[in-house]
């Protein structure tokens, strides 16, 4: 069975890292979707919010499967047995970035976990999560970033933020 695992922290997910997931789907038997338990980070939403959210999401799409992660991304891919990693690359400032991950994992996992890219769909080269939070921050429209039942949940956590 052909598996790959497309990490992330998806905080908040858009529509850049559905159209990945969708297009990774039709490439592998099946797909797992894992949010990063990051502690250094300070989230818009939990670990657990947002694995509720990717699956509301991608629960159409019958070999995805969503789950969570800590620590090295190698140990886990070990622990699945998995040994393909999915990333987007939007713009050549994800490059440099995403090279170096890419070749730490390969050179961690010696050479049995290697990641493959899916170049961003244009309508979405713009789109990440970090322009999504800016944008509610000053409080404007994000339905054409997001789907339409995370619009809601994104905006409680703002009005949270403001109280
Ligand atoms: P990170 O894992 O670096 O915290 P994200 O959770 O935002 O970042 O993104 C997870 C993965 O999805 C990364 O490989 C990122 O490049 C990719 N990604 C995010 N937005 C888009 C987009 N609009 N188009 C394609 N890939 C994207």
């Amino acid at each position: 069975m052909k598996q790959a695992i497309y990490p992330g922290s998806f905080d908040p997910m858009t529509y850049g890292h559905l159209d990945v997931i969708k297009r990774a789907s039709r490439m592998f038997d099946k797909l797992t979707v894992s949010v990063l338990n990051n502690d250094a980070k300070s989230p818009l939403f939990s670990v657990d919010e947002r694995v509720k959210i990717l699956k509301e999401a991608t629960k159409d799409i019958k070999n995805v499967e969503i789950d969570s992660f800590s620590g090295l991304l190698v140990d886990y891919c070990r622990e699945k047995d998995v040994h393909i990693i999915i990333r987007g690359l939007r713009a050549i400032t994800d490059f440099e970035y995403e090279l170096q991950t890419a070749q730490t994992n390969r050179k961690l996992s010696d050479d049995e976990v290697d990641t493959i890219f899916l170049t961003t769909s244009l309508e979405y080269s713009y789109l990440s999560s970090s322009s999504v939070k800016t944008i509610i921050s000053f409080g404007g429209d994000i339905s054409q970033f997001v789907p339409e039942f995370e619009v809601p949940l994104i905006n409680a956590k703002y009005s949270e933020k403001r109280k």
